[in-house]
């Protein structure tokens, strides 16, 4: 049995990209994840916005190719029905560098070829890199993504504090169903 009292208990995101999705990687992918032993404590498809892009992006303002990996995980350049990507939370003992690794480095091309993006990412003649997944780097980067990724509610467990606020957002809800109070 494994022992994990040195290790840190953490939670990563990771995300299936838009060329992931239209690879029909996503069941590869999460087969990889799975060596890790992590468990999946949040899972939701996201039509990612330009504003939400930007924000997880932000490091990057003053790259030259920040407004391609813009589109990129907009999935703009993968054509209209892959304007999505699949944000999951994994957590357990040594999450972020377990998924790294199993991830492999940023470049597709450096990238052992046995890691996810060593395997399946590509350089495109634009130069994007386009790697497959994204996975939080540092305690600090998972826990801002996660946050701007997910809301308490879609989450089974409470790993950050929360708190309790009234508001009077609109919502929509399915037509015709009973609801009872
Ligand atoms: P990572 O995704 O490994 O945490 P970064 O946050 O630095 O790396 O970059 C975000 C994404 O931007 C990368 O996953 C990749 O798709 C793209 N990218 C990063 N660096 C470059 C580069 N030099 N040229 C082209 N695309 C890049």
């Amino acid at each position: 049995m494994e022992n994990n009292s040195d290790k840190k208990f953490q939670q990563t995101l990771v995300i299936v990209k838009p060329d992931g999705l239209k690879k029909s990687l996503t069941g590869n992918i999460l087969t990889r994840l799975s060596e890790a032993k992590l468990r999946i404590v949040a899972a939701k498809v996201v039509q990612v916005s330009r504003e939400l892009a930007c924000k997880h992006y932000e490091h990057l303002k003053d790259k030259p190719f920040f407004d391609e990996v813009v589109k990129y995980i907009r999935g703009t350049l993968h054509g209209e029905e892959y304007h999505r990507v699949l944000a999951i939370i994994y957590e357990g003992a040594d999450a972020i560098k377990k998924v790294r690794e199993i991830a492999g480095v940023t470049n597709p091309e450096e990238a052992d070829p046995t890691t996810i993006r060593g395997q399946y990412g590509r350089i495109t003649t634009k130069g994007m890199y386009e790697n497959v997944i994204h996975c939080s780097a540092s305690d600090e980067e998972a826990e801002n993504e996660i946050k701007l990724w997910f809301e308490p509610d879609d989450i089974v467990e409470e790993i950050y504090p929360v708190e309790t606020i009234d508001t009077l957002v609109k919502k929509r809800v399915w037509k015709n169903v009973n609801r009872t109070k």
